[in-house]
């Protein structure tokens, strides 16, 4: 059996050794240190916009430090946007606030603006203000952010943009995670660059970065023992980890440009196949890294479904996957409310992930031409 071709995997970029082995010599092995401020620093660089980056231990962690940040408290309301992986969501609960779920626009795939103004009104109409805007880049495409950064800005509410599956993504030539008073980054092992597991807050003002850094590090008061006023939390990054994102850090413009290669190399696959569209830019604003290539498939043109798709590539020992299943749908969180007109259920059901990992070889992508190509004859 050939061995088994994956959705996204690690990537090593080979300067990554070099900086843990001086975290080693330097027996900096601890949450903290100079490969965590080396991180920052890069991060900073790559980012622009005056930017002040926190690494956290996870991108979980760094929206729940953003709504720590942003003030929001139990029983107030989060507007999140639906089509997203449940960790864009699971912090709101954390901080015993209640998420309250915005549908997607079919270009994007990304938070629907005007869903999303209807709900900002219809919560204020009903007598409380949302305290929060969690909009999501999904699979590297930048949501529609004009927009949604008017709509924060006209009502007076905290963005903070997931950009999680976006590091190198643009909308307007400006980098995702720069939009908002807060954006989060996540270096876990699947996604474009990875320190095994880490993420990273994106903040306005050196102050927040403090602050953050102060909440990831126990809360711990100026003094010589130690001393709380506040909740902490043990978020930060560790110096050894930070040094897998150096290292990671010097081929990130090279493995964007190989994860565009794939979708190129999906959409020449699919381009005569009816009822297959391989999802991208609609629009010169819109810049993807296009973390995870994606179809969508429509059964009664193509003849096939994505589940047929799936489990054909599977026999393959090729990995795919059913797009992010929407929060608005899931078990957990069935008793919270919904703006939207199915759209996102819609790109759900027909949608598939494809092998797009930037360390794909020749031979691999022959092995998912075969595949599809076999698949699409029969
Ligand atoms: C991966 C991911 C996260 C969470 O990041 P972790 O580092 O795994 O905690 C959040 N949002 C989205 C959209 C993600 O894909």
């Amino acid at each position: 059996m050939n061995s088994k071709i994956w959705l996204s995997s690690p990537h090593m970029g080979g300067g990554e050794q070099k900086f843990i082995n001086q975290a080693f010599d330097a027996n900096w092995i601890a949450p903290l240190g100079p490969n965590v401020n080396g991180f920052e620093k890069d991060l900073e660089n790559y980012l622009g916009e005056g930017k002040k980056v926190a690494a956290l231990s996870s991108g979980t962690s760094a929206i729940h430090i953003a709504l720590v940040l942003a003030g929001v408290e139990r029983d107030d309301e989060v507007l999140c946007q639906s089509f997203t992986f449940s960790a864009s969501a699971n912090p709101i609960t954390y901080q015993g606030a209640n998420p309250i779920f915005i549908d997607s626009e079919e270009d994007t795939w990304n938070m629907c603006p005007n869903h999303l103004e209807k709900a900002v009104q219809d919560r204020i109409s009903r007598g409380k203000k949302p305290k929060a805007i969690i909009v999501v880049h999904l699979y590297g495409m930048p949501a529609n952010m004009d927009v949604i950064c008017k709509i924060a800005k006209k009502y007076d509410i905290v963005l903070i943009e997931d950009a999680a599956e976006a590091l190198g993504s643009t909308y307007k030539n400006q980098q995702c995670g720069t939009f908002g008073d807060y954006g989060i980054l996540s270096f876990n092992g699947n996604k474009i660059i990875t320190t095994s597991g880490g993420g990273a807050l994106i903040c306005k003002t050196e102050e927040q970065k403090s602050k953050a850094v102060f909440l990831a590090t126990q809360a711990r008061d100026n003094a010589p023992h130690y001393q709380h006023s506040e909740i902490g939390y043990n978020y930060r990054m560790s110096n050894v980890l930070a040094g897998i994102g150096r290292g990671q850090m010097e081929v990130l413009n090279k493995h964007i440009a190989l994860r565009q290669q794939m979708n190129q190399f999906y959409k020449e696959l699919f381009k005569n196949t009816d009822g297959v569209k391989v999802f991208s830019e609609t629009n010169s604003v819109y810049y993807s890294n296009h973390w995870l290539s994606c179809v969508l498939i429509d059964e009664n043109i193509a003849g096939f479904s994505r589940e047929e798709l799936r489990l054909h590539l599977l026999e393959f020992n090729i990995e795919s996957r059913p797009l992010w299943k929407p929060m608005h749908l899931q078990p957990v969180f069935e008793k919270c409310s919904f703006y939207g007109d199915g759209a996102s259920e819609k790109i759900f059901k027909k949608g598939l992930c494809l092998p797009s990992g930037s360390n794909l070889n020749d031979d691999e992508r022959l092995r998912i031409t075969n595949a599809v190509t076999v698949f699409i004859r029969k």
